[in-house]
């Protein structure tokens, strides 16, 4: 009923930069090595994800449409998420604020194409499409202009999609990304990294130059630690590659971006020594453990986690870099 799915989408997209994220995670879990974002007005008036992932069926487009319907999970194991998606609820809510299509094709049936807006769904219709998926959204939050008031500007919020576009990069250096903006008629690619090569730590250290750039990449100290099943991965700068703002702290749970405070604060206090306080550390880190050991799904959209024994990844983050930095004469 369109009227809960207005209130349940709210819940899940505050902003066109949630809607980039569901859309790029749902492109990650169909398996795509190519994924292109273009937004328009912040994302405001156009937001179109193209993937070349496994494809929707035609018989699949309205199951997709529908709450509660997803692919991902069999209801048994609901702690052992390995995908980013499972609750089965972004298209649909997209559908109820704004004018959603979807486009896909899984070879060798032909494409087909779903259009829903409002939470009024048309009929499947024939497409035309290669492979992949296209799915686009456009005029976010037309039928709630209340919620739209909430936006900031355009500017604002394409840098928001920009930075969750960077954080799904740098968790997927394998697949390649490309963000374009295509405000006033012209297009312009604002970000892009292509896939890497080679074993994890050499893919990640490539991703890190495309989104942190090449400085940070060559003044970075490979972390890798463990402790109490808990495994730290990754890349942090050297003291004297900070920041004047925390921009630059990428945090991974089992592969999955989150902004947590703990682990900020773990992060904070293992340059506690070697940082002044108006400096920020930059790294990119990954923790990996036991899918039982953390709770990765708190709240849809908020990427926080509740980790069984927090003390024990902090310790790790803290021990962890403080070593590599101490490896590293700082
Ligand atoms: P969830 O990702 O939680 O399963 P969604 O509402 O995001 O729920 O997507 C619903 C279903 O639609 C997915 O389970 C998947 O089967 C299918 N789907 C969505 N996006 C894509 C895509 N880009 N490629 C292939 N299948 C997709
Ligand atoms: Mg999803």
């Amino acid at each position: 009923d369109a009227a809960i799915n207005r209130i349940a989408a709210g819940e899940v997209l505050e902003r066109p930069a949630s809607a980039v994220k569901e859309l790029a995670e749902n492109a990650v879990d169909a398996g795509a090595t190519r994924i292109e974002v273009v937004i328009a007005d912040g994302g405001k008036t156009l937001i179109r994800v193209t993937d070349d992932g496994c494809g929707i069926a035609a018989h699949d487009l309205p199951l997709a449409l529908s709450r509660h319907a997803t692919s991902k999970i069999d209801g048994s194991d609901l702690l052992n998420i390995h995908s980013f998606g499972f609750r089965g609820e972004a298209l649909p809510s997209l559908g109820a604020v704004g004018r959603l299509t979807i486009t896909s094709r899984v070879p060798p049936e032909t494409a087909a194409r779903i259009a829903v807006a409002g939470g009024v769904t048309d009929a499947v219709a024939p497409a035309a499409l290669n492979n992949g998926t296209v799915v686009e959204l456009r005029d976010m939050f037309y039928a709630t202009p209340a919620r739209l008031k909430f936006l900031r500007t355009d500017r604002a919020e394409a840098q928001a999609v920009g930075d969750v576009i960077k954080r799904l990069a740098m968790a997927e250096p394998f697949i390649t990304f490309i963000l374009r903006d295509a405000s006033n008629g012209d297009q312009r690619t604002t970000f892009r990294a292509d896939a890497e090569t080679g074993d994890l730590f050499d893919a990640l250290h490539g991703r890190l130059r495309s989104v942190l750039g090449r400085e940070f990449a060559e003044n970075a100290i490979a972390i890798d630690a463990e402790r109490e099943g808990f495994h730290l991965t990754g890349y942090a700068a050297l003291p004297t590659y900070s920041r004047g703002a925390a921009i630059a702290q990428f945090l991974f749970v089992n592969g999955r971006p989150v902004r947590d405070k703990m682990l900020l604060g773990a992060l904070r206090a293992a340059y506690m020594d070697v940082l002044s306080r108006d400096r920020h550390p930059v790294a990119a880190l990954f923790v990996d453990c036991d899918p039982k050991l953390v709770d990765v799904n708190v709240h849809p959209a908020k990427s926080e986690v509740r980790f069984r024994d927090p003390g024990a990844v902090r310790g790790l983050i803290v021990s962890g870099l403080r070593h590599a930095l101490a490896d590293a004469g700082h």
